[in-house]
This record gives C-alpha cells, sequence and structure tokens, in this order.
C-alpha cells in the first residue's frame, strides 16, 4: 500500500512526536500525586482506606449502579461476579472467542465450560442472534435453568464482552438472555465511559465488571470494580473479596471460602485521580477518531466508527483492512516505522486450553480476526 507513509506522518503528527509511539499509555495530568502522597503520608496505603469507598462511590456514580465494589483487577472481578451470578462447577458460560483471554479464564477459575459463539460484524462482540440460533437448536429450559442438549450442561451465564469500547446491541442480547433465562454478567472491562441508549455499559447485565490495568483509559496500576443493581450481591460481592471475614472489633471469623483480592487504597487513590479526568478523556480520544476517521476516509481504509444510538470511549481505535495480507503489509511498515500497532486477539480456540470447547460457525469472528488492526490510542 502506497499510503502507508501518510498513515506513519498522520499519526505522528497527531502525537507529535518521532518517538516510539504506543498503543495506549496513561495520561497522569490531576491530582494523581497528591492522593498518593496523601496515603503514604497517612500511612493507609494497603487494604483500608477512604480511597477505596470513595472509588466505589465514584464509580456508583459513574455508571448509576446501587453497589460498586474495588477489586484488584479486571480478571478477578469477572471471577467473582461470575460466581455470584451462580455459575459453579461444570456449569456451561456462553461468550465470544474474539476477546482478551482474561474472559475466558475467568470462566474457567469457577470450573465452568466457555461456549463460544460468534459476535456482530458491526459491534465485535457477542451477538444476540447467534445465541438465539443456538438456543433454538440446544437449548432446553427446565425448572432450574437453561440446559445445553448437547452436552447436558446447565448454562449458567452469559458474558458479552463490549470490544474495544463499542458496545454490543444490548437490548436484543438482555432479551435473548431472559428468554432463555441466562443471568447476563458484562465484561465491561474495555468499556468505562461507553454507554448504550444513554445506560452506562456494565449496568445492564445482573453484574458488570471494568479493568483499571495500565492499558485501560482509566487506570490504577492494577485494579478493578463489580458494579450491580441488586444491593445483595453487591454486598456479597464484597464480603467475598475481603476474604469473607464477619465484621467484628478482633475476632477472626470467616463464613466461606473468600477471596483477598482488595484493591490497595494506594491504587484507589491513583483511580479516584484519574476517575476524576474520565469525562475529558473520551472526549479527548473521541476528537481523535472523528480526526482517524477522515484521515482513513480520506485515503480508502475504513476506520471503525460508534454505531448510531451508542457512545463508545475509543478504548483502543481500529481500522478494517481489506484482507490478511493488507494487514501484514500494514502491521509491518507501521511497527518497523516505531507506530506501534496490533492485530486483534487470535480468537480463543486456538489456544490450547481452549481448543476442545463447543463453538459455533465463528463467521464473524474469523472475519474480523484477519481484518483488524488497532493504532496508537492515548489520551493527546
Ligand atoms: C483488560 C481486560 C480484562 C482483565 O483486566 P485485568 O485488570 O487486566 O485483569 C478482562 N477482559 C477484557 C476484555 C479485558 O480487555
Amino acid at each position: 500500500m502506497s499510503n502507508l507513509n501518510q498513515v506513519v506522518t498522520f499519526i505522528r503528527d497527531q502525537f507529535n512526536t518521532n518517538e516510539f509511539i504506543p498503543l495506549h499509555e496513561p495520561r497522569f495530568r490531576g491530582n494523581e500525586r497528591k492522593y498518593v502522597l496523601e496515603t503514604i503520608e497517612s500511612t493507609f496505603v494497603s487494604s483500608v482506606g477512604a480511597y477505596v469507598d470513595q472509588f466505589e462511590r465514584m464509580m456508583e456514580t459513574i455508571t448509576e449502579t446501587r453497589k460498586a465494589t474495588a477489586v484488584v483487577n479486571g480478571t478477578s472481578a469477572l471471577q467473582v461476579a461470575l460466581q455470584l451470578a451462580g455459575v459453579q462447577q461444570g456449569d456451561e458460560v456462553i461468550t465470544q472467542a474474539l476477546t482478551f483471554v482474561a474472559t475466558a479464564n475467568a470462566i474457567v477459575y469457577n470450573g465452568a465450560y466457555p461456549v463460544f459463539l460468534d459476535v456482530d460484524l458491526d459491534t465485535m462482540g457477542l451477538s444476540p442472534k447467534a445465541i438465539a440460533d443456538f438456543l433454538d437448536l440446544h437449548g432446553d429450559l427446565r425448572e432450574d435453568g437453561c440446559y445445553n442438549r448437547l452436552s447436558g450442561r446447565r448454562i449458567a451465564a452469559c458474558v458479552p464482552m463490549h470490544t474495544f469500547g463499542f458496545p454490543v446491541h444490548l437490548d436484543e442480547l438482555m432479551n435473548v438472555c431472559e428468554e432463555w433465562q441466562i443471568p447476563v454478567v458484562e465484561d465491561a472491562a474495555e468499556s468505562l465511559g461507553s454507554s448504550y441508549h444513554d445506560k452506562h455499559t456494565g449496568a445492564f447485565g445482573r453484574l458488570g465488571v471494568f479493568s483499571f490495568n495500565g492499558n485501560k483509559t482509566v487506570t490504577c496500576g492494577g485494579g478493578g470494580a463489580i458494579v450491580t443493581n441488586d444491593e445483595e450481591f453487591g454486598l456479597k460481592a464484597k464480603h467475598l473479596t475481603t476474604t469473607a471475614k464477619k465484621p467484628h472489633p478482633y475476632e477472626f471469623y470467616h463464613d466461606e471460602v473468600g477471596y483477598n483480592f482488595r484493591m490497595p487504597n494506594l491504587n484507589a487513590a491513583l483511580a479516584c485521580a484519574q476517575l476524576e479526568q474520565l469525562e475529558q478523556f473520551v472526549e479527548r480520544k473521541r476528537t481523535l477518531a472523528s480526526d482517524y476517521a477522515s484521515f482513513f476516509d480520506g485515503i480508502g481504509i475504513k476506520f471503525r466508527r460508534e454505531l448510531p444510538s451508542t457512545k463508545a470511549n475509543y478504548w483502543l481505535m481500529c481500522v478494517e483492512l481489506e484482507n490478511k495480507s493488507v494487514r501484514e503489509e500494514f502491521l509491518s511498515f507501521t511497527n518497523a516505522n516505531k507506530v506501534m500497532t496490533r492485530p486483534i486477539w487470535q480468537l480463543m480456540f486456538r489456544l490450547p486450553m481452549y481448543q476442545h470447547c463447543f463453538r459455533d460457525d465463528q463467521k464473524n469472528a474469523l472475519f474480523l480476526e484477519e481484518r483488524i488492526v488497532n493504532v496508537p490510542s492515548s489520551v493527546i
């Protein structure tokens, strides 16, 4: 492609540097230093502290949910959310093969089996139609839930993932899962700041989870959150992620096998300072996305945009190339010129531990796997 030079030049102009341009790097331009120093000076750096509570209240406000629980990372948030949704040893959980590995791993941590269904071409996230087709063929609604006739296992949950911050078709997905009585747990790790019909992603399912890893839109080094509108789930999430200890001034009594998945106050301080800037970060990313869109339109490359009635945070922005060989050319030219670009994840069933899992035809996932490439997306 002769226009690859133009791509590199355009991206360099946006980020105004001749140095290496990473895919996504954090920005600390607010109260980060101040809040983190405060935790050190107060000695409250660990699992108890005011910033943990403040972070949880901020997440409730941002997502408009009733209860948020701070945890150590997004993967453990997903693990616990699935457990709370009722996933047990030997169950199945529907999800997409086009995702980051943590989505599938969290299912297996609960002793359950992932069932990989296709994504939609327009959202790149779990397809309501693929779920409906699968359940029409193999679903069996019994008194205690939905079963898979093929395997005889219970389908205990469905985990859609909002790829790169683009919301899945949530109305249709919630409808089909409700019809089949399958609880939805949203993997909203990538979609903080993204909404669907003006409602924040992560607030649709019975539980939703977010990640604050270093490469996400907002970071606190490492961290996660579980949100829910069900007060009881909220309390259980906090209990289970804090060693299931019954509150008492000095006695240690734990009423189940809990986890130490607490977010340290040190990290929560960073998270609070970052959340204060979320709106501004998303606005700047959306401006960059709009500039990318005009540029790529002009040189005949398809830049992926949000769908009507959705607002994307544009966490990682991406282009859709014509085929695999054009993709290879794009990847090798940009990376050789110190502009980091990266193909979308390999589908989960290519990984040794997931190759034997059930999957449908994966038509759209296979199409996207060969064509989607992320471009530098940091807040400018
Ligand atoms: C980042 C991410 C996670 C996991 O988050 P960590 O905080 O890194 O554990 C889970 N699912 C998806 C889709 C992600 O992108």
